[in-house]
């Protein structure tokens, strides 16, 4: 399969889940997850129409994004992996959006470098739904006061994001962080992967996250 028809085939499967259920939202965005990927693909896909993308280093990113952001203009482009406090500034100079936001003092370093250079920036926290200690996020007790206090640093908050545990059937954990999301008053639900997309869509997911299901195995 190309990326195009990869993009095709994802997108009928998206409105589909979307058409089954009635918990899913009207406006869904295809992030592509493009780590590892080169800028050879990373243009095709843009070819095929896709506008958000997401990286999880920001080393890899401040290598190959620069001068794509700069021929195309209309890119956004999300932080999907861990972010180290040390690393902010260079993340906010690159990035629109973090999706892995999960303690406090990251919040804290954020608000502090936004105060320093303002800019537009949308956050999700990132919730540890299966609680793995191995995973990054806060864990589902405590992501309501981290809202909290990020609403309170003037953060803008997007949503909620989560990874949930690989071996055991997502639907209840993308389920979990859409009750958490409303009890917090927040629209956003980044959920849903490669294997998993088509239930987070059900459960009302309004950006789904695509490696391998879109550019192939990871080189
Ligand atoms: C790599 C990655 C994805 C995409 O994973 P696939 O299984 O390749 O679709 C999504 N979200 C995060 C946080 C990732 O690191």
């Amino acid at each position: 399969m190309t990326l195009a028809e990869s993009v095709c085939t994802i997108q009928k499967n998206i409105e589909r889940a979307q058409k089954n259920s009635a918990l899913s939202s009207p406006h869904i965005t295809l992030l592509a997850a493009s780590k590892g990927q080169g800028e050879g693909a990373i243009r095709e896909a843009i070819e095929t129409g896709i506008r958000h993308f997401g990286e999880n280093r920001v080393q890899e990113a401040q290598e190959k994004w620069p001068a794509l952001k700069a021929a195309f203009p209309e890119l956004r482009l999300h932080l999907i992996g861990p972010l180290q406090t040390n690393k902010v500034k260079t993340a906010l100079a690159l990035f629109d959006v973090i999706q892995t936001l999960d303690r406090p003092r990251l919040a804290d370093a954020i608000a502090a470098e936004l105060a320093r250079a303002p800019r537009q920036l949308e956050c999700f926290i990132q919730v540890n739904v299966g609680e793995e200690s191995q995973k990054a996020g806060v864990s589902p007790g405590e992501a309501g006061e981290l809202a909290e206090y990020c609403r309170g640093l003037g953060l803008k908050l997007a949503g909620l994001m989560c990874i949930p545990p690989l071996d055991k059937p997502p639907a209840p954990y993308f389920a979990m962080l859409r009750q958490m999301a409303q009890a917090y008053g927040l629209g956003g639900l980044s959920m849903g992967m490669s294997d998993d997309y088509e239930a987070a869509v059900r459960m009302g997911a309004t950006c789904v996250r695509l490696g391998r299901g879109l550019f192939g195995p990871r080189p």
